[in-house]
C-alpha cells in the first residue's frame, strides 16, 4: 500500500398528500451515470477543520479526487489516498499493518489532524479489507489526541452526495449526550461557512440563541443530542444521518428545503415553530433578506419562465430543485429523475410541486435518455458523462454537480440559484453569436 498526497432503497408507489402528492413514482434499475460518495470529501474536508479523510482505494480513486478537488491540491492537503496495489490484491501484503503504518507516519507529520476518516472504496470491499476494525484499532491506538472513524464512499454502496450521509452517519455514535431537559435545534447537512453563518444570524434575530450545525467546524465541537433535540435537514441526501439520530431519541421537523424564498421561509417557519418563537418575530427577521431575494430573482424569472426543463437522478437534490424553479421561476418540470426518493424527508417539497410531473427514482440512463430526447426539453440538468452527448445533439445542459458545490441554500444564495440555470442560455446565445 503506498499513500498519494493529494491534496437502494425502494418507495412505497404513492406519496402524501398535496401538489405532486398522488403522483406515481416510476422505480428504474439499470445502468447508472453518477459519481461515487468519494466525491463528497471534496466538500466535506472544508467543513470540518481539523478533519483527514484517507481514502482506502485505488489509483483510480486517487485520480478521481484529485480531478475533482482541482485547484485544492495547492492548499493543505486534508485528503489522500492509500493506494492499494497488486500486492495487496493478490494477498501478498498484511493490508492492516501496512495501514497502520502510513496512519502512523500521516499522524506524526500533521499534529494538526483530530479526527480521521477512514474512508472505503470499491477496491477495498473487494479485497475485504475490514475498515471498521482497523478504525477501532487505530482508535485505541491514538486516542485521546485523535479519533478514527470510517465509512464507505465506494461506488458499489454510495452516489456521491451519499458520501455526504456515510460520513455524518458515523459521526453520530459520536455525539455528546444532551444533558436532560435540554432543548436545543440542530441544523444537520454540510453547507458553506457563509450561509451558515446567515442561518446562524437569522436564527439569532429570531430569538434562538442555541442553534448547532453538524457537521461542525472543529471536531471538538460535535453537538450535544438528545430526547428534546428538534433538527432541520439542510440537505435531501442524508437519509442514514437523520435515521440514527432519530435512533438517539432527536425529531425531524418536517420542512421544505431552504432552497429559494418559498423553500427557505417553510425551513424558518418550522424551526420558528418548534421553538416557540412569536409569528411576529419570525416576519421581522426574514422580512428583509426574504425582499432582497424577490428581487434578485425577478430578472431571472422574466427571462426563464415557461422553459421546460429535465432533470436526470444524480444528486437527490432534484426535487426541491424543481420545486424552485416550478414555483419561484415559472419553469415547466417535464420530468424530475432522482437516484433515491425518500417521501417523507421529500413530502413537503413533492407537496408543493405543479401536478402532473413525473417523477422516476432510480436509472435506466436508455430509456431515460430516450425519454428526454422526444421530450426536447429548453434545459436539461444531468451528470457531466451525459452533458457533451446531449449538447452536441443541440440540447442545453446544466451540470448537475456544480448545484453541489456552489452555496445555494437560503435567502441570500437564491438570485444566485437562478443564475445557474440562467447561465446555460446566456452561453448558448454567445456561441450562437
Ligand atoms: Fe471508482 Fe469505486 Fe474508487 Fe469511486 S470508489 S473512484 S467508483 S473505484
Amino acid at each position: 500500500m503506498n499513500d498519494v498526497a493529494l491534496p437502494t432503497r425502494h418507495a412505497d408507489d404513492r406519496l402524501g398528500p398535496g401538489g405532486c402528492a398522488s403522483v406515481p413514482v416510476v422505480h428504474e434499475r439499470g445502468q447508472r451515470e453518477v459519481f461515487c460518495g468519494l466525491t463528497a470529501i471534496v466538500w466535506l474536508h472544508r467543513k470540518i477543520q481539523d478533519a483527514f479523510f484517507l481514502i482506502v482505494g485505488s489509483r483510480t480513486c486517487a485520480h478521481l479526487m484529485q480531478s475533482a478537488a482541482g485547484v485544492m491540491i495547492f492548499a493543505e492537503p486534508r485528503f489522500a489516498t492509500a493506494i492499494i496495489d497488486e500486492r495487496d490484491l493478490a494477498g501478498l501484503a498484511d493490508a492492516n499493518e501496512e495501514l497502520d503504518r502510513l496512519v502512523a507516519r500521516l499522524v506524526s507529520r500533521r499534529p494538526d489532524i483530530k479526527l480521521l476518516f477512514l474512508v472505503g472504496s470499491c477496491p477495498s470491499e473487494v479485497i475485504k479489507l475490514d475498515l471498521g476494525r482497523a478504525a477501532q484499532r487505530l482508535d485505541r491506538r491514538l486516542a485521546p489526541s485523535v479519533r478514527v472513524l470510517h465509512y464507505s464512499g465506494s461506488g458499489i454502496e454510495t452516489t456521491f452526495t451519499q458520501g455526504e450521509d456515510a460520513c455524518l452517519a458515523a459521526l453520530v455514535p459520536e455525539l455528546p449526550r444532551a444533558e436532560r431537559g435540554e432543548r436545543s435545534l440542530l441544523v444537520v447537512g454540510a453547507l458553506a461557512e457563509a450561509v451558515e453563518d446567515q442561518f446562524q444570524r437569522l436564527f439569532a434575530e429570531m430569538g434562538l440563541r442555541e442553534v448547532a450545525f453538524l457537521p461542525p467546524r472543529r471536531a471538538g465541537a460535535l453537538p450535544a443530542v438528545g430526547p428534546r433535540t428538534r433538527f432541520l435537514l439542510a440537505q435531501p441526501y442524508l437519509a442514514e444521518t437523520a435515521r440514527r439520530l432519530e435512533e438517539r431519541g432527536a425529531s425531524r421537523l418536517d420542512a421544505p428545503f431552504p432552497l429559494g424564498v418559498e423553500g427557505t421561509v417553510g425551513w424558518l417557519h418550522a424551526a420558528a415553530a418548534a421553538c416557540n418563537v412569536a409569528p411576529e418575530a419570525l416576519e421581522r427577521a426574514i422580512a428583509a433578506p426574504r425582499r432582497r431575494a424577490e428581487v434578485a430573482l425577478a430578472p431571472h424569472r422574466a427571462r426563464l419562465a415557461g422553459k421546460r426543463i429535465f432533470f436526470f437522478p444524480d444528486s437527490q437534490l432534484e426535487v426541491p430543485l424543481a420545486r424552485f424553479c416550478a414555483n419561484e421561476l415559472g419553469m415547466v418540470p417535464i420530468e424530475i429523475g432522482t437516484p433515491y426518493l425518500h417521501r417523507e424527508h421529500l413530502a413537503a417539497d413533492l407537496a408543493l410541486l405543479p401536478p402532473g410531473v413525473r417523477i422516476t427514482e432510480g436509472q435506466h440512463v436508455e430509456r431515460q435518455l430516450d425519454r428526454c430526447r422526444a421530450a426536447r426539453p429548453d434545459l436539461t440538468v444531468c451528470g457531466l458523462g451525459l452533458a457533451n452527448p446531449l449538447e452536441a445533439e443541440g440540447l442545453t445542459t446544466k451540470w448537475s454537480i456544480e448545484l453541489v458545490f456552489t452555496p445555494i441554500q437560503g435567502f441570500d444564495q437564491a438570485g444566485d440559484l437562478a443564475g445557474l440555470f440562467a447561465r446555460p442560455f446566456a452561453r448558448r446565445e454567445a456561441l450562437a453569436v
